[in-house]
């Protein structure tokens, strides 16, 4: 048996076990009794136009076979001429991959593009199974600093960190766990740092993660990464723009800075893995509703309603634009104790050690609005249990 395999499956990852124990204690205490803050699974429903086009490709006999390794070449199709349209860019069908969610998309790249050895580079604080899939992948993941004042990479740490063994760098705009939306300035200087140091050490490859992509807010927009660096591997998921995070599909694009060998090492990657020819009714609906969200409103109201109280109470809360997170500083700088004290409350939000970082919490707002404005005294009795405790009332 394969000790570390074990290990990872003995071991849940720890965003799963808060979210397991809050079902537990819905089932103590009623499910009005519990605020469930901790895992990314999209409260609101799928575009009506999602299901009813599910329905009608459900019945249609033609497409529930086998498709091409990579993906139906009409699918391929349909998502490059969407990203052009989109992003004014020049993407290739031929360089789509079609795959079971970022999750799928991150581990095929990453093993496409390491060899045993090499590092792949991520910003702290970052998604967990980053970690899990770069060591699969035989690399190391080295986590670069963040600046705490923005939540932006620390560009020298990024450039004091890549060396000859650099492989790949991670990027995640909009972000989990902190919901930063990257600037356009942010994406162009690290752009510029991986060239510079390209130049030196061979070929770094920018991976953009983009689960979160549409989910932005207050007028944010999201940059497209490719066109500041050619070398870059975009690995998108309709799990949280479309609300169908179990039906597990997304997408690789080689993009076309890359060369036909990155495409063909992805494809090898996705077949060493026998992750091919992902679910082909999804990728028929993907096709058919490319460019649709389920209505991101509600998370925008999330954001406001917690954002205010959470400030006005008096956390330190980072400035999120984008996908469905604050990033909420430990009003003792202990991250572990924050959650203790908050599950005595019966709200449930991630410690922020599982993200590479200490000292904070991830509250995740896609949940319902009822939801928000119900755990609000909860939230203010925490903040204030901290100054009784500091021998002050707040
Ligand atoms: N990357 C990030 C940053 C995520 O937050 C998630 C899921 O929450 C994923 C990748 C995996 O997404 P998927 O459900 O599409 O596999």
């Amino acid at each position: 048996m394969n000790e570390t395999m074990k290990q990872r499956g003995a071991n849940a990852s720890v965003i799963r076990e808060i979210f397991e124990y809050a079902k537990i204690r819905k089932s103590q205490v009623g499910e009005d009794g519990v605020y469930d803050f901790s895992i990314g699974n999209p409260s609101v429903p799928p575009p009506v136009a999602v299901t009813e086009t599910l329905k009608e490709l459900v019945c249609d006999e033609k497409i529930h076979g086998y498709t091409a390794s990579a993906g139906d070449p009409s699918v391929r199709r349909a998502i490059a001429e969407y990203i052009n349209a989109e992003y004014g860019a020049d993407e290739r069908a031929e360089r789509i991959y079609m795959t079971c969610g970022a999750a799928a998309s991150l581990a095929i790249t990453l093993r496409a593009l390491c060899n045993e050895g090499d590092e792949v580079i991520v910003f702290a604080p970052y998604f967990p199974e980053y970690a899990v899939f770069i060591e699969a992948a035989g690399a190391k993941c080295v986590a670069a600093k963040p600046d705490l004042k923005t939540f932006e990479p620390d560009l020298d740490d990024l450039r004091a960190k890549i060396t000859g063994k650099t492989r790949a760098v991670i990027i995640n705009s909009p972000n989990n766990p902190t919901g930063v939306v990257y600037s356009e300035k942010t994406i162009r200087a690290i752009a510029s740092v991986l060239r510079e140091r390209s130049a030196e050490y061979g070929d770094v490859y920018l991976i953009s993660d983009e689960p979160y992509r549409e989910l932005v807010y207050d007028g944010a927009k999201t940059v497209y990464v490719p066109a500041y660096y050619d070398k870059t591997v975009v690995c998108y998921s309709f799990s949280k723009s479309l609300s169908l995070p179990g039906e597990r599909i997304g997408y690789i694009d080689v993009t076309s800075g890359c060369s036909d060998d990155v495409f063909y090492a992805v494809c090898g990657a996705g077949r060493s893995l026998g992750y091919v020819c992902a679910p082909a009714l999804f990728q028929f609906l993907a096709a058919r509703v490319i460019g649709m969200t389920s209505d991101l409103s509600v998370y925008e109201r999330n954001r406001r309603a917690l954002y205010a109280a959470l400030t006005g109470y008096g956390y330190e809360v980072a400035e999120s634009k984008g996908a469905f997170y604050l990033f909420v500083k430990s009003p003792s700088g202990d991250a572990r104790e924050f959650y203790e004290r908050a599950k005595k409350h019966d709200v449930f939000i991630v410690p922020s050690d599982s993200f590479g970082l200490g000292g904070y919490a991830r509250v995740a707002y896609c949940v319902s609005e009822k939801q928000v404005a119900d755990s609000l005294p909860a939230f203010r009795k925490i903040i204030e249990e901290y100054g009784e405790r500091n021998g002050r009332t707040q």
